[in-house]
């Protein structure tokens, strides 16, 4: 018997992540200087991460021999502070990406619907089927997620419904009235995962907290893998109501955040200096590649977030072009987008020659 044989189903299927080229790995596959090389395919902080995160997570690792606080205590307290609700409204994840397989482990079964927006963030689709479920994808409408839509899509088996907002491949937001009516009209029996993670790059990000107060099932996720520059350090957290937020500790492992994330987070939270430069200075940036388009006649979407979806004709064909010029960038076939690329708004500088590198290879 082979381990395929003896492997389920949902795993046999399961479609597999294709993520952002590491620096490291294009270098060697190419022959290329790695310090050349930049990476403007995975909505990174082009700024790092906050240097008062770095200087907690090098003290936290001095004590690196102790299991980390398994229930983030102080991070969910000061969490709960910033967003004015209660600690035990949170769960933290190794990624927010792990809050949505813990809502897969706890709701979704087979038999079971998890509606989602098409194109948006694909690990809504990975965990649903992972997990037996059906994804019930419903197309955007004008780059938008299409909520009316997506509401005629819930059956009496929908246990999810995903509202990515900024949307990750397209950087498009719905508004706070849009989505405090969607929530408000759901069926009883689905729970709305609202997905926040580029919510500090918007300028006044919906506020959501409303819904919980009314005791609407419904829980945001935010990450610190971006504005704060922590995506190598896996930490991100849900918020809803205490009694989601129990459920969803309750299917976590023991430790699944490690201790220098939470330093790291802790101290990230404190730095709104630094979250606030790089929330302009994306602005600026976004401002500049949409002029760049503009001058050479490329369709893009416009976008709040810290990444732009960019008309380039064979979108795989440019990817493998920039690469060679040490820009790696997102090819979006995958999403259904073959002649467009994702990039992530850069510094200034990486702005500039990612223009000048796409005139030079569209
Ligand atoms: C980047 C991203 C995340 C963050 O995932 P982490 O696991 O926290 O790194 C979540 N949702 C969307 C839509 C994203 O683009």
């Amino acid at each position: 018997m082979n381990y395929e044989s003896l492997a389920k189903t949902s795993v046999l299927t399961q479609p597999v992540y294709e993520p952002g080229k590491p620096i490291e790995y294009v270098a060697r596959e190419l022959g290329l200087d790695p310090a050349g090389i930049i990476k403007l395919a995975s909505n990174e902080n082009p700024f790092g991460p906050s240097p008062l995160a770095v200087a907690a997570a090098k003290a936290a690792l001095e004590h690196g021999e102790l299991y980390p606080d398994g229930g983030c205590y102080e991070l969910r307290r000061k969490l709960a502070a910033r967003h004015g609700l209660h600690a035990d409204q949170f769960v933290v994840g190794n990624g927010s990406n792990e809050i949505i397989e813990l809502l897969g482990h706890a709701f979704v079964g087979a038999g079971d619907e998890v509606v989602m927006g098409a194109p948006a963030f694909v690990v809504y689709k990975l965990v649903t089927l992972l997990f037996g479920a059906k994804a019930v994808e419903v197309p955007l409408r004008d780059w938008h997620h299409d909520l009316p839509a997506i509401a005629a899509a819930i059956t009496p088996r929908t246990k999810l419904v995903y509202v990515c907002t900024p949307n990750n491949p397209t950087g498009t937001a719905n508004t706070e009235v849009e989505l405090l009516a969607f929530v408000r009209a759901l069926p009883d029996h689905v729970i709305a995962v609202i997905d926040e993670a580029y919510a500090e790059y918007v300028e006044n990000p919906p506020d959501l907290r409303p819904l919980i107060r009314e005791g609407r099932k419904v829980v945001c996720l935010r990450t610190f893998s971006k504005i704060y520059g922590l995506a190598s350090l896996r930490i991100g957290y849900g918020y809803g109501s205490p009694a989601l937020a129990a459920l969803l500790n309750r299917v976590r492992q023991p430790f699944n955040v490690n201790a220098i994330a939470q330093a790291a987070a802790l101290a990230a939270l404190d730095d709104t200096a630094f979250a606030t430069r790089c929330a302009a200075e994306n602005r600026r940036g976004l401002r500049r590649i949409e002029a760049g388009c503009r001058e050479r006649g490329w369709n893009f979407v416009p976008s709040v977030a810290n990444f732009m979806l960019i008309e380039v004709g064979d979108g795989g064909r440019v990817f493998e072009a920039l690469q060679r010029r040490g820009i790696i960038v997102r090819p979006v076939k995958s999403y259904g987008l073959p002649r467009w690329v994702r990039v992530t708004v850069g510094t200034e500088e990486q702005n500039e020659r990612l223009l000048r590198e796409l005139a030079a290879v569209v």
